[in-house]
């Protein structure tokens, strides 16, 4: 396994007392990652195969302490950057830090009509970001795949028009650039969480990532996976907790809460918990979108039609316009009780 050791620089180091820092790490063939906090400048540096020695940085001038870092992942650990990440997309919101960021929209994008009703409702209830699927990735191949390319152009429209940013899910390494034009955040998919030519490829797209933790996966998997894209220099990463496989055949998965504050504790990324496909079931999602800002998460993604019984993939878990309006009036009540406002 790679190894990390941080350099924890003092409060008062100089920017030359930094360069030093860096040339020793580049002159050992190692990489390093620099995270300028408000208090203090972090230098995680990473090893290949080789362990590397603490005692190289502890004695150069304006470092604090080495620490080497035991997790499986690095750079998408607190102990690497204390401070939470802020995701800020191009229309202002803000993902992580102080305010709960609701996303939303129908499941896949069918037609201008459905996404401009959608979308206007969802944008009316107070929501800055707009969700849909242009790539679907369905369990049957007999479902409907999605618009594809019309698909991303409808949402761009759309949600200019509205003042929104867009999040829509990349399925196959070739699309990422042709998502990445026309999307504001790249989410990769649960069935394609260990996808890791797709995660390499989504960290160089120079877009901010929502990465869905696999049906399967631990929470360990999923932050490993995080560090795919933090690795290509990315740091704009989220992570979504919805809902994983288990005995249970009551609702579609199952939401791992507790999944929310250990995520909170390991890293510093922004938690998002998707109540629509964890459970499956309209009927559900309020409680437990309710929950999961109770439990801490950062964001919520949650999908709206403006006429779900005409959906044409996951209608039975749509919330329709109205339903939608009362429930963001409700998460943000719950938000307020945590200390937290809704954006
Ligand atoms: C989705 O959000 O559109 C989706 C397909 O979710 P998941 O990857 O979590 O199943
Ligand atoms: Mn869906």
């Amino acid at each position: 396994m790679e190894d990390l050791v941080i350099v924890i620089m003092e409060a008062h180091a100089n920017t030359e007392q930094l360069a030093v820092v860096i040339e020793r790490v580049d002159s050992l063939g190692l990489q390093a990652h620099v995270s300028a906090g408000a208090e203090r400048t972090v230098v995680g540096v990473i090893g290949d195969e080789r362990p590397v020695d603490p005692a190289l940085f502890e004695a150069l001038p304006g470092v604090d302490r080495v620490v080497r870092i035991l997790h499986s992942f690095k750079l998408a650990s607190r102990d690497f950057h204390p401070a939470d990440r802020v995701i800020t997309l191009p229309n202002g919101a803000r993902l992580g830090g102080p305010e709960v960021l609701v996303m939303a929209g129908p499941c896949a994008v069918e037609s201008r009509e459905q996404l401009q009703a959608t979308a206007a409702a969802v944008a009316a209830a107070g929501v800055r970001v707009l969700r849909g699927g242009a790539f679907k990735p369905r369990t049957s191949p007999y479902s409907f795949q999605g618009l594809g390319e019309k698909g991303l152009r409808l949402l761009r429209e759309v949600a200019d028009e509205l003042g929104l940013a867009v999040v829509t899910e990349v399925v196959t390494p070739e699309d990422v650039p042709l998502v990445a034009e026309h999307a504001d955040v790249l989410q990769v998919g649960a069935r394609n969480m260990a996808n890791y030519s797709l995660l390499r490829k989504v960290g160089d797209a120079g877009r901010p990532v929502v990465l869905k933790r696999g049906l399967g996966a631990t929470v360990d998997e999923l932050l490993q996976a995080a560090e795919y894209v933090l690795s290509r220099g990315n740091g704009d990463v989220a992570v979504c907790e919805r809902g994983i496989r288990t005995f249970e055949t009551s609702t579609r998965f199952t939401l791992d809460i507790n999944a929310v504050p250990v995520l909170k504790h390991l890293t510093s990324l922004p938690v998002i918990v998707d109540p629509s496909h964890a459970t499956g079931r309209a009927d559900l999602v309020g409680p437990i979108a309710c929950a999961g800002v109770a439990a801490g998460a950062d964001g919520l993604l949650i999908e709206v039609h403006a006429n779900p019984r005409e959906a044409r993939s996951d209608g039975a878990q749509a919330l329709d316009p109205a339903t939608f309006a009362v429930l963001m009036a409700r998460i943000g009540r719950v938000a307020e009780a945590v200390d937290r406002r809704c954006a």
